[in-house]
């Protein structure tokens, strides 16, 4: 009887398959980022290595190909979603193991946020918020304001440049409309944005406390790549509010340049005033003017003119 090896070597070459099979090959080995891989690694593997690494290779070129042509996570077409593979030399043989990618783990931590941050605005209710809406025309200062907001989210690099906005203006001009169209711009540019409603975040925070849950709220929302601030100076804070909640966030995003947008009824000057008389009527200056050093400096200050959008 014929040995299998050669009745499957002959069938094979029947079938053309060699020819194929060598075709594969070459495409794998030829691609830019396994050439280059094995380029680099070539000290680090033994004889045959690639040869046995072939599925393994072949596996990760398609992945890759898939990642430079991604459709979303969401209809992410890798064999294990949301992961990219990576190759590595293990006792001179090819290895490859997944890691999630960019988009992956900003989800995962956008769910762990929505978990565990109640005040934060689900994306939902301003999907549609979008700077081709915001109006321009009332007054020049609002065209000004807008060009300055889709400016920053054009721009902004959280981890690098730690500059935010500071957007004021009377109730219902539209300032969490354009805070939202900053959010939406900027997740266009995969920058992931957190949006808490401030007085909202502070009640949930002093709540927190019973729940043993302070520290992680704050960790959530202390290290968001840009957060936004809706609504600061709307409540009477606690002391304590201000200065181990807000102060610690501000402190953390100052070091880290992470930017942070607020949206405020009151200009600078007021909020100070605002920030300086507690709860329980005493008067703290230098205590908010702490905070306030961690706001100025780091925004660029924005006023919003035009009519009450709520009365229409
Ligand atoms: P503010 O935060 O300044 O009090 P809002 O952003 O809440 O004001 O805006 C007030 C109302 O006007 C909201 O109902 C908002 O959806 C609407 N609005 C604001 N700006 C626009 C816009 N450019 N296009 C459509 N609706 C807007
Ligand atoms: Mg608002």
């Amino acid at each position: 009887m014929e040995p299998i090896q050669s009745s499957l070597k002959k069938y094979m070459e029947d079938a053309g398959w060699e020819g194929r099979l060598q075709q594969l090959q070459d495409s794998v080995l030829s691609e830019k980022r396994v050439h280059d891989w094995l380029h680099r690694h070539q000290e680090e593997l033994v004889d045959g290595a690639v040869q046995q690494g072939m599925a393994a290779l072949y596996e990760y070129k398609n992945s890759w190909k898939n990642c430079d042509q991604c459709p979303g996570l969401e209809k992410c077409p890798n064999p294990m979603p949301g992961y990219q593979p990576e190759l590595y030399p293990e006792h001179g043989q090819i290895q490859m193991r997944y890691h999630p990618c960019s988009l992956k783990i900003a989800a995962d931590r956008q769910k762990k946020q929505e978990a565990l941050v109640k005040s934060m605005y689900v994306s939902a209710e301003f999907k549609k918020a979008s700077f081709e809406n915001v109006e321009t025309d009332e007054t020049d200062g609002r065209a000004i304001a807008a060009h300055q907001a889709f400016e920053f989210a054009r721009e902004a690099n959280p981890g690098e440049d730690g500059q935010g906005l500071y957007l004021h203006g009377m109730f219902g001009v539209g300032k969490t409309y354009m805070m939202a169209a900053i959010a939406n711009k900027l997740a266009d540019r995969h920058i992931q944005s957190l949006l808490v409603y401030a007085p909202e975040f502070f009640r949930e925070m002093r709540q927190a406390i019973g729940e043993g849950t302070v520290n992680e709220k704050i960790d959530a929302v202390k290290t968001a790549p840009i957060l936004m601030l809706d609504d600061l100076g709307a409540e009477t804070m606690s002391n304590w509010i201000r200065d181990d909640v807000l102060g610690a966030i501000l402190q953390y995003r100052m070091t880290e340049k992470l930017p942070t947008v607020y949206t405020s009824n009151w200009d600078y000057e007021e909020l100070e005033e605002h920030l300086a008389y507690s709860n329980k009527g005493g008067e703290e200056r230098m205590k908010a003017k702490r905070i306030m050093e961690r706001i100025r400096p780091f925004t660029s200050e924005l006023y919003l003119a035009g009519r009450n959008r709520r009365e229409t």
